[in-house]
């Protein structure tokens, strides 16, 4: 997988399958939970991970497999799994090498779900968190690991504050101190930035939003690089680098070494013990959403400009945030990250603060109110009031979330329709 041979256009569209003469041209859906097999022995050896192959849909299913084969080349990974939602897929991408009495850092500006399961229910299990600013310097890094840290995580572009991470800083400190990065790449897409050739270990997704694009299916996706030597730092990594009593102590790290050890491990015991399965039909829907996703991030990447462009110069607008803006403050760091567009995600501030703010998207007519961004049509939320409303002000304040902050998400409509309903909205406040 590591070496794709074509463009990542050709990816999105025929990457991880390959019919053979006969076969069915799109993905097929394989609606079965089971998997039938001739001998007791046969089967078995799937159970001791001896062979590879389908026994249950909870563990793997070949649609699922199919398209996260998919992503995995997108990303330029070495394995990648399918999950049920981003939210599964972050929590299993830490708790595959974190456990009871760990520690993580992550960026203080991440997507409030990640936050909250961080924050909230992680730190229940006993796994501790520091949050740190997404622009730390690399002395404020170094100063938050202790001896239990186990990973570092961040956002390529937060969702919703809208920070590009210094994905090189925060990977060269994590190898630093010999834990791994993982990037929850949801809002960049390997079409705009691929995490693991700025040094990334592990790569994760909300497939929910533009893989899919079409609001359909909930999902999520980890992909491996294959690059961490998780042997080398084997004393901080036993789940990986001592023998599972719940396969006849086999050693991942040992039998399917760096390429294969974190998802097989993810695989075979994560998703045996809490079944976070991705569906073989929303897994179709996902493979449909990638066939054209480098067509879509293309064009969200125009609106989102023109908006951007649009509401900075409006006089009832006090700010705005968008990386691909000119003299925004990540317009730097997203160039080298991202030099062919970022996302279609804007945020900005409506004058007259969250009574203005929640009045103008009363007022639009094309941007629908949804707990939802990343989508094929233009949709906005108020987050102070909806995804971040359990943080304290000072908390919305380290997660870049202000009260008047309204995230509005491009669709790929046509721009100008979008700005003359912006228009008009803005006008009524
Ligand atoms: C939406 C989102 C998630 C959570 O994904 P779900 O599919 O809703 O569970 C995680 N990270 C980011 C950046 C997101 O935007």
């Amino acid at each position: 997988m590591k070496d794709r041979k074509v463009n990542i256009e050709t990816s999105c569209v025929q990457g991880g399958y390959s019919p053979k003469s006969g076969e069915p041209r799109q993905i097929p859906i394989v609606q079965s939970t089971t998997f039938k097999y001739a001998t007791s022995e046969d089967m078995g050896k799937l159970f001791d991970l001896e062979a590879s192959g389908y026994f249950y849909s909870r563990l793997q299913n070949p649609t699922c497999d199919t398209v996260a084969a998919r992503i995995c080349e997108l990303e330029g990974g070495s394995a990648a799994m399918l999950t049920s939602s981003g939210q599964a897929a972050n929590f299993f991408a830490v708790f595959n090498i974190a456990s009871a009495g760990d520690h993580v850092i992550s960026s203080s500006a991440i997507y409030g779900g990640s936050y909250n399961l961080f924050a909230v229910t992680m730190k229940k299990m006993g796994i501790s968190f520091t949050f740190v600013s997404p622009d730390s310097t690399e002395e404020e890094l170094n100063a938050a690991f202790r001896p239990n840290t186990k990973a570092v995580f961040g956002e390529t572009i937060a969702n919703p504050a809208l920070n590009v991470l210094d994905i090189e800083l925060f990977a060269r400190c994590a190898h630093a101190h010999g834990v791994p990065l993982i990037i929850d790449n949801t809002f960049a897409t390997p079409i705009n930035c691929r995490p693991i050739e700025w040094g990334a270990d592990i790569v994760t997704h909300s497939t929910t939003k533009y893989m899919d694009g079409h609001g359909s299916a909930v999902g999520g996706c980890i992909v491996d690089s294959g690059n961490f030597d998780w042997m080398a730092e084997a004393d901080k990594f036993p789940g990986l680098c001592t023998p599972d009593d719940s396969y006849h102590g086999i050693t991942y790290a040992e039998k399917f070494g760096k390429e294969g050890a974190f998802i097989t491990k993810c695989t075979a015991q994560l998703m045996r013990d809490f079944g976070c399965t991705q569906s073989p039909q929303s897994a179709f829907l996902l493979g449909l959403g990638l066939e054209s996703l480098h067509v879509r991030m293309e064009r969200h990447c125009e609106n989102a400009l023109a908006v951007a462009r649009f509401l900075k110069s409006h006089e009832n607008v006090s700010w705005v945030r968008y990386p691909g803006l000119e003299g925004d403050k990540y317009f730097d760091l997203a160039k080298k990250y991202m030099p062919k567009g970022t996302c279609g995600v804007i945020s900005f501030g409506v004058k007259g603060g969250r009574a203005a703010a929640e009045k103008f998207m009363k007022n639009l007519k094309l941007g629908a109110i949804e707990t939802h961004v990343a989508d094929a049509r233009t949709c906005c939320l108020h987050p102070a009031s909806a995804t971040h409303r359990q943080m304290n002000d000072e908390e919305l304040v380290a997660a870049g979330v202000s009260s008047d902050l309204v995230r509005y998400s491009c669709g790929i409509e046509n721009k100008d329709d979008l700005i003359a309903d912006l228009k008009q909205a803005l006008e009524t406040v």
